[in-house]
């Protein structure tokens, strides 16, 4: 089956042979890798005209991990906003950067002084701790686990024994 080859490259070309004959709308070319892939292999988004993402999961999936890689900010947000509705906390959050926690952190664990690589809330996301850069810092994995065992439980343990805090929702 030479399909792909006869598939004209362009805005609809998933839908159209050289010769104009439209064909039942099974394949699609991804605008980023250019191959011609089965519709199953698009995340179906319903903003698009086609109903699917121009790029195919393999491609998204790649240009995810280099966002991430490239701005973990975007993740550290989202984990942070997804901690808080697990414990029915209203998050506050004021946005920054990786470069923005490096310049005001240093580009080291607040902790030991080594490589960083996690994000640690000082007052802890589930104490009611706020997502910015006072409260946001640069911490090692080992350090981080120390600091849940040694600081971070008692102070969530007293948060939630009733020590007010307006942040706090109830349901
Ligand atoms: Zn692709
Ligand atoms: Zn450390």
């Amino acid at each position: 089956m030479t399909l792909q080859k006869r598939i004209r490259p362009g805005a609809n070309e998933a839908d159209r042979l050289v010769s104009g004959t439209i064909i039942d709308r099974t394949f699609k070319t991804c605008t980023s890798c250019r191959v011609v892939k089965c519709l199953v292999e698009f995340a179906v988004d319903r903003s698009k005209p086609t109903g699917f993402r121009p790029v195919c999961a393999l491609c998204r999936a790649d240009y995810d991990l280099e966002r991430r890689r490239a701005e973990p900010h975007h993740a550290w947000e989202a984990d942070y906003r997804r901690r808080c509705r697990a414990r029915s906390l209203l998050p506050v959050v004021r946005s920054f950067t990786r470069d923005e926690l490096v310049e005001v952190h240093g580009d080291h664990c607040v902790d030991c002084g080594g490589p960083w690589d996690q994000l640690d809330h000082r007052i802890p996301v589930a104490a009611g701790g706020t997502h910015d850069l006072d409260n946001c810092r640069p911490i090692c994995q080992p350090c981080n686990s120390r600091k849940l065992f040694e600081s971070d439980r008692p102070r969530i343990a007293k948060f939630r024994a009733g020590q007010v805090c307006p942040r706090a929702v109830t349901s």
